[in-house]
């Protein structure tokens, strides 16, 4: 907590000035005051104003000349990756800072969040990378007689970098770092709720001497939202949240044709088969089916399981989860957090109280914590007996909350695993990685681990079906932000 404090310090030492732009920190022209609150205690660790959408417009006209006639796009790619690198160090500087204002913000586990945020400057590190590797100008010969042309990979423009509250850094770095590299410049509109980041990052990009109006950040909530990717001087937009909000997107990007990838919710199946060996299916199971307290959009939230091994491990499972300690996200020994704010205590509780009334059997869990008054806090809940027709296991929770179905055979399985709106990730455990990888082809989704859970920033990660559109991370996540141009020499 110390860390968080010191970084809310030097966020209040700036005093009204708490927005990004133009290489300066700008004060707001808005009205609206908002909170940032700490889950677990529920006090308010800073207050600011929301951008105005006047704050947005010089965002973009900043970005916007930045980009036209400014040096960024026009570096070389491996002159970007130095700068690249420059923020990587700074970031890997105040890597306690990050870490924490993950946990004080969100409610994350320390133990979680002090290893997770080394991607931020991994992702910086690897689209450096990439500055040097990637074939953004490509030597081609055509087929009219040994004529010849360059495919050259252009950026994409002034990408308006829209991003949640659960994993704020991480999350808002996987576009920052490849539109960077793509020679791009950024408006970035994190969270309301989880500023802190974000001025961290901004700080490390002025310190790293990228030029003024390369990384524009505002932090503010849905109208100021639609305000930027409305706003015409915006090419691209690069959106991770909800399905909801990424369908209205998709629709208002549609009418210019401005260039759109979306990272959307997800109900992920964690698939196990006959064979699988459940000690070690527990260890990656038990983490990841309710990561951030089960905010996490790959969370592993519907458990298929053979039939004839439903009651070993429901029981296994639901064991496991029992030992993992509930409370205060600053301690060591604490497994699970608080839910990240009020209204996520609603939404969560409220789809508990209807796995309940939809005849759901309660293995574990499905209500509050005893002892834990102060905060967000909700117990793990694992519902057993579940029907794919269920509202559990249909709808993304996004909260710790985790739904058993059994199968009869394999093909039963892939239906039932098939059978959502959703396609973002999953697992499936056995003792044969061959036959774990025929399953996971059939399973309809952008990644899926054999035997664990791995979501990796070197690469692609994204969703099929409502998850998404596009992908994040990898080499795919840096021509997310390139355009293609051939350039024939007649
Ligand atoms: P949300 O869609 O409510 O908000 C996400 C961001 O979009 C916020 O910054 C919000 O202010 C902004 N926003 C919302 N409506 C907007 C609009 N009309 N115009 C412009 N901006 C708008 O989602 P949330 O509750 O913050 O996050 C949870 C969701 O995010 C879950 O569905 C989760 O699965 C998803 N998520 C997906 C991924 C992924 O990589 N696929 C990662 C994390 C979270």
């Amino acid at each position: 907590m110390e860390n968080f404090l010191k970084t809310i310090k030097g966020i209040k030492d700036r005093g009204d000035a708490q927005l990004f732009i133009d290489g300066e920190w700008r004060k707001s022209s808005g009205s609206t005051v908002l909170d940032v609150i700490a889950p677990h205690n529920e006090e308010v660790v800073l207050q600011y104003v929301e951008p105005g959408t006047a704050d947005m417009d010089a965002a973009v006209a900043a970005a916007r000349r930045a980009f036209d006639v400014g040096p960024w796009p026009r570096l070389s790619p491996a002159e970007r990756g130095v700068y690249l690198r420059k923020v990587a160090d700074l970031l890997a500087e105040r890597m306690p800072e990050l870490a924490e204002a993950w946990s004080g913000q969100v409610g994350a586990v320390i133990g979680f969040t002090s290893k997770a945020s080394y991607q931020a400057p991994g992702l910086f590190n690897y689209y450096a990378g990439l500055c040097d590797s990637y074939p953004f100008i490509d030597e081609r010969t055509g087929s009219m007689g040994g004529n010849r042309a360059r495919v050259v990979g252009e950026p994409v423009g002034v990408v308006a970098a829209i991003t949640p509250w659960n994993a704020p850094l991480v999350l808002l770095i996987y576009k920052v770092a490849a539109a960077l590299a793509a020679g791009c410049t950024i408006v970035a509109k994190p969270s309301p709720e989880t500023p802190v980041d974000a001025h961290i990052l901004a700080e490390c990009i002025a310190a790293a001497g990228i030029p003024a109006g390369v990384f524009n950040m505002l932090p503010g909530g849905r109208e100021v939202g639609d305000h930027l990717i409305r706003h015409p001087g915006i090419d691209k937009i690069g959106f991770t949240g909800s399905t909801a909000a990424g369908k209205h997107i998709a629709g208002v990007a549609a009418e210019r044709l401005a260039r759109v990838s979306l990272e959307l919710g997800g109900k992920s199946a964690a698939m196990i088969l006959d064979d699988a060996d459940m000690d070690h299916v527990l260890q990656s199971l038990v983490p990841y089916s309710m990561p951030i307290t089960g905010q996490v959009c790959f969370a592993l939230t519907r458990v298929l399981v053979p039939k004839s091994r439903k009651a070993e491990i429901v029981d296994a499972y639901t064991n496991a989860v029992s030992k993992v300690k509930v409370g205060d996200p600053f301690q060591a020994d604490v497994g699970i957090g608080p839910l990240a704010m009020n209204r996520q205590l609603d939404r969560v509780l409220g789809y508990i109280e209807k796995g309940k009334a939809e005849g759901a059997r309660v293995a574990l869990g499905g209500g509050r914590p005893a002892g834990l008054n102060r905060g967000f806090f909700v117990e793990p809940t694992v519902f057993a007996d579940v029907t794919p027709d269920m509202t559990i296991f249909r709808e993304e929770i996004f909260g710790p909350v985790v739904s058993f179905v059994d199968y009869e055979d394999e093909a039963d399985m892939i239906a039932k695993a098939n059978d959502t709106i959703y396609g973002l990730h999953g697992a499936v455990y056995t003792q044969d990685p061959e036959r774990g990888f025929a399953v996971a082809r059939d399973y309809r989704a952008g990644s899926v681990t054999i035997n664990g859970m791995q979501v990796d920033i070197h690469m692609p990660f994204g969703g099929f079906k409502q998850s998404g559109i596009g992908r994040d991370g990898g080499i795919e996540g840096l021509e997310n932000y390139l355009e293609t141009k051939t350039v024939y020499f007649a």
